[in-house]
């Protein structure tokens, strides 16, 4: 690795954790975020003598999907509420985005990382509520369809609640899921941004975003979500896939 950092004149290094890809076996566990925290410490205490920029990429927040070699299933490393697909399965990887129990896990964990000081602690793009693992759409456990029964004033069954949302826009249920979801991954972002933040004010919170497509599907509102990352000013950037053309009317229609 110092080699190449020094060959290519690399000004800042960026640490996947605390496992990525193929690899990865899903959320970390508190056991080993504080393992890949005591072998970057050094590490960064280097890149920094050397005028280098250490950072840090939180692999997996929300989840990712399955890999044909690697299906993951978190339930024996978590007691989470999981997410429940629209058919009522339970998710094998993925939590409920309102279990709290899973709010404390990803917050520990970006406080723990934080606590190496990172330039920036980069938010994979797996934070959003849509095409995750084996869940085909966002959560709809229990809890999620009574915060909709909340918001719309009626009671729905899973069935019931799909239709809603998929009838012809304007429509007051699709409205309200659409509010309902942003304010879910906004929530997200936010408590992250400010466990980050308690340990590092001067750390970046920054986003890493999918196909505008996907985003455009969970009604995502960037104003909002980019203002939850917080200060020092964030950065944002696209995965390889969404390095694609389009025009700003495009853009403006989604
Ligand atoms: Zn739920």
């Amino acid at each position: 690795m110092w080699k190449i950092i020094r060959d290519a004149k690399i000004d800042e290094v960026m640490f996947f954790v605390p496992h990525a890809e193929e690899v990865s076996t899903g959320l970390g566990t508190d056991a080993e975020n504080e393992e890949m925290v005591a072998i970057l410490a050094p590490i960064f205490e280097r890149l920094r003598e050397a005028s280098i920029a250490p950072s840090i990429n939180m692999w997996w927040t929300v989840g990712f999907s399955d890999f044909l070699s690697l299906t993951r299933n978190l339930h024996d490393r978590f007691n989470f509420r999981w997410a429940v697909n629209l058919d009522g399965r339970e998710s094998a990887s993925i939590a409920c985005p309102q279990d709290p129990s899973w709010c404390a896990q990803i917050q520990r964990m970006y406080r723990t990382y934080a606590r190496l000081k990172p330039v920036r602690i980069w938010i994979d793009d797996d934070v959003r509520m849509t095409q995750r693992a084996d869940m085909q759409c966002p959560c709809f456990c229990e809890v999620c369809l009574g915060a909709m029964a909340r918001r719309t004033g009626r009671s729905f069954t899973r069935a019931e609640l799909l239709k809603g949302i998929l009838a012809d826009p304007p429509n007051p249920v699709r409205n309200a899921w659409f509010d309902f979801q942003e304010e879910l991954e906004r929530g997200i972002v936010s408590d992250l941004a400010k466990a980050v933040h308690a340990e590092s004010p001067s750390t970046r919170v920054s986003l890493m975003f999918s196909m505008l497509e996907i985003h455009w599907a969970e009604g995502r509102r960037w104003p909002a979500l980019v203002k939850a990352l917080d200060t020092p000013r964030p950065h944002l950037r696209p995965g390889i896939g969404p390095y694609t053309e389009t025009t700003a009317y495009g853009i403006a229609a989604g």
